[in-house]
């Protein structure tokens, strides 16, 4: 068979696991980035670094690469589209377009009879006046926001006067759900009703930011059935290819909401590495690459532990680990606040 070489927009920690998943199939990767330092050029066969925009770098890329994924989703639609003219991208850019606008993609969900927060789009500050029963509520940018960056927590109306927001850029003010819990479900489709899932994944987040992630979840049979049929209804609809992470809510009278969807491999699933015969990123790779589909299995249960910042620091020196346990450094050059840099992966009986 001939060589597949891969494609990867996105040269941060996702970017370096689906290189190494796709060296263990024998699958060549180029990284297309926009950051100098991209991590994940430690992992992958070839990187180009380039702004999003600069046709004449992406060409090179497109030259070099037979399929192109994306380990990210807020890259233009248009450069995304003018790529997919020329070489195959996966997921479709039409799903990433949706995806990657909030209203977009609660609009989507709910389409599909499929809940979501109560939520409403905010163009100027007066839109807010009369959606006082979105409140207590969070304000977030339509686009661009991940790690919650660009949100906004807002109890009254009177909290906005305090903020300094360029309302122009386009917001959305979601009502908060009291949450008793978040999970999510990863699921890899590689056809119609051809898909492997993966059980729903409890997530712990702090200041916005996965800090933990443990199977089994700690839920009922009902929200365990319900998420994973949601998950699949999504991918149905949507037609995807490779692996999508649905995130949910699950508020203090056990509603199960969808929070966000996200098109790509998911750090919530980064435990799938230690505790399946198959990961996320081979999943990945596999459907998107149009590879045989190998059933996943269970090996064991796990959690996993995000190293935020300088947390890192003490496992680059030296940690002794046991045997149960994976420490995964990021390799980034620069340690700051609020930036994933590694995590761990424990397994537990
Ligand atoms: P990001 O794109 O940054 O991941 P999310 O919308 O997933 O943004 O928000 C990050 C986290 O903030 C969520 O996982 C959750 O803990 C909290 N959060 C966001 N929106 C709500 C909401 N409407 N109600 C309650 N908590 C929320
Ligand atoms: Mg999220």
């Amino acid at each position: 068979m001939s060589v597949i070489n891969l494609g990867i927009i996105g040269g941060g920690q996702l970017g370096s696991m689906l290189s190494i998943a796709a060296k263990k199939l024998d699958i060549k990767t180029v990284i297309y980035c926009d950051d100098i330092n991209a991590p994940a050029q430690n992992f992958c066969n070839e990187f180009i670094f380039g702004k999003y925009n600069d046709k004449e770098k992406i060409l090179e890329f497109i030259n070099k690469v037979n399929i192109i994924t994306y380990e990210f989703e807020n890259i233009p639609y248009e450069t995304l589209n003018e790529i997919n003219k020329k070489k195959p991208v996966l997921p479709k850019p039409s799903i990433n377009r949706v995806i990657q606008h909030r209203i977009a993609e609660k609009d989507f969900i709910n389409k599909l009879n499929i809940r979501t927060t109560q939520y409403s789009l905010i163009e100027k500050k007066s839109d807010l006046d009369s959606l006082t029963d979105l409140l207590p509520g969070i304000l977030k940018t339509t686009t661009m926001g991940y790690d919650g960056k660009g949100q906004y927590p807002v109890k009254e109306i009177k909290d906005i006067d305090r903020m300094n927001i360029d309302f122009s850029k386009g917001y959305i003010l979601e009502k908060l759900v009291k949450l008793k819990k978040e999970i999510s479900v990863i699921i890899t489709r590689f056809g119609n009703n051809d898909y492997e899932i993966y059980e729903p994944i409890e997530n712990i987040h702090e200041d916005q930011i996965l800090k933990y992630s443990r199977i089994p979840a700690e839920i009922s049979k009902n929200i365990f059935n319900q998420s994973k049929e949601w998950a699949v209804s999504i991918a149905e609809e949507l037609k995807y290819i490779g692996t999508l992470c649905v995130e949910f809510f699950i508020d203090r009278n056990e509603n199960l909401y969808v929070n966000e969807i996200a098109p790509r491999v998911h750090n919530s699933g980064h435990l799938t590495i230690n505790a399946y015969n198959v990961s996320q990123f081979e999943n990945h790779v596999r459907a998107v690459c149009s590879l045989s589909k190998i059933p996943i299995k269970k090996i064991s249960n796990a959690k996993m532990v995000n190293l935020i910042g300088s947390q890192i620091k003490p496992y680059r020196q030296d940690m002794k680990l046991k045997d149960n346990e994976f420490f995964y450094d990021y390799l980034k050059k620069e340690i700051k606040d609020k930036r994933k840099m590694g995590h761990i992966t424990t397994l537990i009986p």
